[in-house]
């Protein structure tokens, strides 16, 4: 069920096996396993997360159109099977040693601030691509996601032989122009004027013919969600079939600062089932150390809830059903016990 304010008294009270940090692709899969694994399982996603900006999703098998599908049918399958949803934001997390304390934001205005409790923690909060700044944000979201992608081995076929604009948020970042070449050997090379480029980076762009242009961005001109531009604030322009940007990203891992999880570069390090250096916390998809791709998240879920499920059964009083045993019982008792009186003729 999506959980509302007049729930909060209630489910705050009970203890959820998981709470699934960001319904995402990962957190989508996780839950949808928990459910059907009859598990009391809580999904909390503040919304718009990057799975929400992926216009199209490649590379999945079978075919999803788009993020928007993918969350939408994810979420309707999630709550079909009994997890309870919130729309809402992970601030902290306290781990009492028993269980975790799970502290969120809801709603933006006249916010509540409930604090629900699990077992387990999943954290799939995963993170977001950093885009150009410029004056008319509305002007970049136009693009990003369209035509303007944020992610080479998502769309690198996508720009196949196209004019791409890459733009570059630091001079390590220049470096992508090739790997991106690998796709497509028209590449322009933007910085934003914000930093120096130097000249051993120079010299080997030039030394593949990749133009570079470091002066700020005034917008991207196109239409329908597909930019054909790129306008500079010095009034002049370039046109473009298609754009990367690689300008790095935003974890979404404030809730976890606290908990000294084991990371390498940031990402979180995980074992083969997705858990944690903390026993009971799991982190999937974008979050944690790894390739980001839906196909990596979806699976985590599933490696995540499945490694839940065992332990949680495993500590479980055995289930020795009783009513099929009393059934037999009364059936071979029935059987046992002599007729009375002629009845009706059998077989006939
Ligand atoms: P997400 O899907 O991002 O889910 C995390 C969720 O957590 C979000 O919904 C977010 O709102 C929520 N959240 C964050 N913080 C909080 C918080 N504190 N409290 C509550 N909720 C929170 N991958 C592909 O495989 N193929 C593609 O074609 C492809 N194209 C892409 C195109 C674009 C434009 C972008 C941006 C990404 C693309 N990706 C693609 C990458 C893909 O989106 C990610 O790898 C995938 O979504 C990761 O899944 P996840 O569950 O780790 O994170
Ligand atoms: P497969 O999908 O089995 O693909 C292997 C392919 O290789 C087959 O098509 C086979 O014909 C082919 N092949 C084998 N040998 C050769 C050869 N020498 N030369 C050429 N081709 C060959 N999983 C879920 O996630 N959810 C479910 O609900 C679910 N339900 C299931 C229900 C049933 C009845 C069954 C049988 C399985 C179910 N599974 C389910 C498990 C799922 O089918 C497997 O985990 C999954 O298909 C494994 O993918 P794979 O690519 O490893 O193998």
């Amino acid at each position: 069920m999506i959980l509302k304010r007049e729930h909060f008294d209630a489910k705050q009270a009970q203890l959820y096996d998981v709470i699934v940090a960001g319904g995402g692709a990962g957190g989508l899969s996780a839950a949808v396993y928990l459910a059907r694994y009859n598990l009391k399982v809580l999904v909390v996603e503040k919304g718009r997360g990057r799975s929400f900006w992926m216009q199209d999703l490649w590379n999945y098998v079978p075919r999803v159109v788009s993020g928007k599908e993918l969350i939408e049918g994810g979420k309707e399958m999630a709550l079909h099977y009994g997890a309870d949803w919130l729309n809402g934001f992970v601030e902290a997390v306290t781990d009492t040693g028993e269980e975790f304390q799970v502290r969120v934001k809801y709603r933006f205005k006249n916010s509540d601030y409930p604090v629900f409790r699990a077992k387990y923690l999943i954290a799939a909060t995963g993170l977001i691509d950093v885009l150009p700044q410029l004056e008319n944000m509305q002007n970049v979201y136009e693009y990003a996601g369209y035509n303007l992608h944020v992610c080479l081995i998502c769309d690198g076929y996508e720009m196949t032989n196209r004019r791409a604009a890459l733009i570059a948020g630091s001079e390590k970042a220049i470096n992508t122009a090739f790997v991106l070449n690998w796709f497509t050997p028209y590449i322009t090379v933007l910085t934003l004027g914000v930093y120096p480029v130097g000249d051993e980076m120079r010299a080997k762009l030039a030394d593949h013919g990749y133009p570079l242009i470091e002066k700020p961005i005034a917008r991207f001109s196109g239409k329908d969600h597909v930019m054909d531009g790129i306008e500079f604030t010095d009034g002049t322009a370039i046109g473009v079939d298609t754009g990367l940007i690689s300008m790095g990203s935003i974890r979404h891992d404030d809730y976890l600062k606290n908990l000294d999880l084991l990371t390498d570069g940031g990402d979180i390090v995980t074992e083969y089932d997705c858990r944690t250096s903390h026993p009971r916390i799991f982190a999937l998809g974008d979050l944690k150390k790894g390739l980001n791709q839906v196909s990596i998240a979806v699976a985590d879920g599933t490696l995540a809830a499945t490694a839940i499920w065992k332990e949680i059964r495993r500590a479980s009083a055995p289930r020795k059903w009783t009513a099929p045993l009393q059934e037999a019982a009364a059936r071979a008792e029935e059987s046992a016990r002599p007729e009375i009186g002629l009845g009706a003729p059998r077989g006939g």
